[in-house]
């Protein structure tokens, strides 16, 4: 049996109880929407190749947006409740034949790469197996009027959590026969499969990998996530190009028509140059010249947008995260101001993060200087990037 794991990321309810306009997997912690973090566990999980979402049929144009550019297939719609959904997302797959098929939920972001082998490793073994974790408080029953009517052994108990990992076929056909036999109220694949006739093993869950319910979990989260990037930086950038013959100049990535242009390396955009200095020097990772020497043909006229992706790419392998960009255009003419929404867009677009997040500022040097006398542009940047402590 050697057919591919896929996973179903299970999306459907609306989740409003945690607060805010969107359901709370469309919510955002650390600028990223929560249902695209926990995708990607899946997405980037070098033993996964399929990865289906199943969604609630209003929510087509959230997740498009929140997946943009992710390799997953088509969103299927889920039903009236989440064994439903989970159904739709199996019957989804059925034609690709699955080996494994992990069903997790999309308001659990932080489960870890380790986790989901282990919930392979697990199902390949036992043909279903879920993630538990012991429990820490007492536990008791009560009764109809709240008295205590027992209080459990605390060593047999666990918490339950997702991703719960299943043999493909098993699971698919107790779902067919838990519909069949009119059941749609199981509230986990576990159950269902229980209900059907299955052992299932638990293996180790991760305390980390908590659903985001409520408001104060994703007050938390945002917490967490703030203090494992709390390593703070702040770069600088300074570039200048000089005025020669041409028709535009590119700045920002963006093309404005003048009656010069700027000569130097590359495409001499010198507000993206400012920019790949002042993420560079956030990392203290040399500077753009040192990565891309101008000595080197292959430079030549070269788009500057590939050094500023260069530089987000050294951002992210240090698992960092860019937290604003600023830039400051010194020069007479042309006028940036028209242009500025423009330019902001493409470095956003370019460094991955969203255009409220990137500043465009431009002004003269009244005149004075090489600025003033139209003999060469001037850009200045800062860059805002977060780094885990460890970096
Ligand atoms: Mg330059």
């Amino acid at each position: 049996m050697a057919g591919v794991v896929a996973a179903v990321v299970v999306a459907a309810g609306r989740g409003f109880r945690a607060g805010g306009e969107l359901p709370k997997q469309y919510r955002t912690l650390g600028g990223i929407p929560v249902i695209r973090q926990s995708l990607a566990k899946f997405v980037d999980h070098a033993e996964v190749g399929l990865v289906q979402p199943v969604i609630h049929r209003d929510d087509a144009e959230l997740c498009a947006s929140a997946s943009a550019g992710m390799r997953i297939l088509a969103p299927v719609f889920g039903g009236k409740t989440r064994q439903e959904s989970v159904h739709a997302g199996l019957e989804a797959l059925a034609p690709y034949q699955p080996s494994i098929v992990l069903v997790h939920d999309a308001a659990r972001p932080f489960a870890s790469a380790d986790l989901v082998s282990r919930a392979i490793a697990a199902a390949a073994k036992d043909g279903a197996a879920i993630p538990g974790l012991a429990v820490t408080d007492t536990v008791k029953t009560v009764d109809a009027q709240g008295r205590v009517a027992e209080t459990l052994d605390r060593a047999r108990l666990r918490t339950i959590q997702t991703p719960q990992a299943f043999n493909f076929a098993a699971l698919l056909a107790a779902h067919r026969k838990a519909g069949a036999a009119g059941r749609d109220d199981f509230t986990d694949d576990a159950a269902l499969t229980e209900w059907a006739g299955m052992a299932v093993s638990v293996f180790e869950g991760e305390a980390g990998n908590i659903k985001l319910t409520t408001a104060d979990d994703f007050v938390r989260a945002e917490a967490k996530d703030l203090a494992a990037l709390g390593d703070v930086r702040i770069g600088t950038g300074y570039d200048v190009h000089v005025f020669g013959d041409g028709d535009h100049v590119t700045l920002g990535g963006v093309r404005i028509p003048f009656e010069r242009g700027l000569s130097g390396h590359s495409d001499a955009d010198v507000a993206l140059h400012a920019l790949v200095d002042a993420i560079l020097g956030a990392l203290a990772d040399g500077d753009i010249g040192s990565h891309f020497p101008p000595s080197d043909p292959q430079w030549r006229g070269a788009s500057s947008d590939r050094f500023l992706a260069f530089a987000v790419e050294r951002v992210r392998a240090r698992g960092g995260r860019i937290a604003h960009l600023d830039i400051t255009i010194v020069c007479e003419a042309p006028r940036i101001g028209p242009h500025r929404d423009a330019i902001r867009a493409r470095v956003a677009e370019i460094a991955g993060i969203t255009a409220d997040r990137v500043g465009v500022k431009a002004t003269t040097s009244e005149q004075l200087g090489f600025t003033g006398r139209g003999e060469g542009m001037v850009a200045f940047a800062t860059a805002t990037v977060r780094l885990p402590w460890s970096g």
